[in-house]
C-alpha cells in the first residue's frame, strides 16, 4: 500500500492486542512502533513523528486521556482511542481532551485500518488547502465565503446552524463531542444542554440530508457526539 505509508505509533499494554494491530498495521504496509506504557508512548510519539497515534486508555502507569492532554500540548498528530465498553465516559474525556476517534473493543481489522485511512486522507487534505471548504453528497460548505449550497443554490442557515455546520466542517472526519459542540456554539453555559444539540442538528439533517432520518453525511455517534462524514 505504497500510495499510504505511514508511520503509526501503537501505546497499548495489552500484548495480545498490540501485537494484532502491529499485524494487521504491517499488513497493510505501515510502520508500526509499539509501547506498553505511557510514558514509553510519549517517548515514541516524540521520536517518531508518527502519521496517526493509537492509544489504549487504561494504561499502567499513565492515563490514556493524560496522555492524549500532553501530546496535544505539541502536536496536532490524528489520535484514535481504544476503549472497552465499560469505559464509556473515559472514552468521552480522551476525545474532549483532543483524541480525534475511538474504536470499541473488540475490533476487527477491516474497522481498524478504515479509521486510519479516513484520518490519513484528512490530514492531507486539510494539509494541502487549511480545510476551508468541503463537499458532501450535493453540498458545497465553503467557510471563508460563509456560503452553503446545493448544486449551486445557497440554502438558509440560521446563526446558529451555521455554526454547529461550521464546527463539523472544520472537524470533518473526526468525533466531536457533544460538550465540544455546545461549547463552541452556545457557550460555557450551556454544556448539559444536550437537547439543544439534537433540535439544531435536525434542523441542519432537515435542509442538507436527502433523507433526514437516515442521516448519510450528519452522522451520530451514540452517547458521544456527533462526525461529518465527507468522503
Ligand atoms: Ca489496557
Amino acid at each position: 500500500m505504497p500510495e499510504m505509508s505511514a508511520n503509526i505509533v501503537v501505546v497499548e499494554d495489552e500484548q495480545q492486542i498490540r501485537r494484532f494491530v502491529k499485524t494487521v498495521l504491517e499488513k497493510a504496509g505501515f510502520a508500526v512502533f509499539e509501547a506498553a506504557t505511557g510514558q514509553q508512548g510519549l517517548v515514541e510519539i516524540g521520536t517518531r513523528q508518527p502519521d496517526v497515534v493509537i492509544v489504549d486508555l487504561g494504561l499502567p502507569d499513565l492515563d490514556g486521556t493524560e496522555l492524549i492532554r500532553q501530546v496535544r500540548g505539541w502536536s496536532a498528530v490524528p489520535i484514535i482511542i481504544l476503549s472497552a465498553r465499560s469505559q464509556e465516559s473515559e472514552k468521552v474525556c480522551g476525545l474532549d481532551a483532543g483524541a480525534d476517534d475511538y474504536l470499541t473493543k473488540p475490533f476487527g481489522a477491516p474497522e481498524l485500518l478504515a479509521r486510519i485511512r479516513a484520518h490519513l486522507r484528512r490530514r492531507a487534505f486539510t494539509q494541502d488547502d487549511g480545510s476551508s471548504s468541503c463537499e458532501f453528497g450535493d453540498i458545497r460548505v465553503d467557510l471563508a465565503k460563509r456560503s452553503v449550497s446545493r448544486a449551486g443554490q445557497q440554502i438558509h442557515l440560521t446563526q446558529t446552524e451555521y455554526r454547529l455546520l461550521a464546527m463539523l466542517v472544520r472537524n470533518a472526519g473526526r468525533v466531536v463531542t457533544q460538550r465540544q459542540l455546545l461549547l463552541e456554539v452556545w457557550g460555557p453555559a450551556f454544556v448539559e444542554s444536550g437537547h439543544y444539540l439534537r433540535v439544531y442538528m435536525g434542523h441542519l439533517r432537515q435542509k442538507l440530508e436527502r433523507d433526514p432520518a437516515q442521516p448519510r453525511y450528519l452522522l451520530t455517534e451514540t452517547g458521544v457526539g456527533y462526525r461529518l462524514l465527507t468522503a
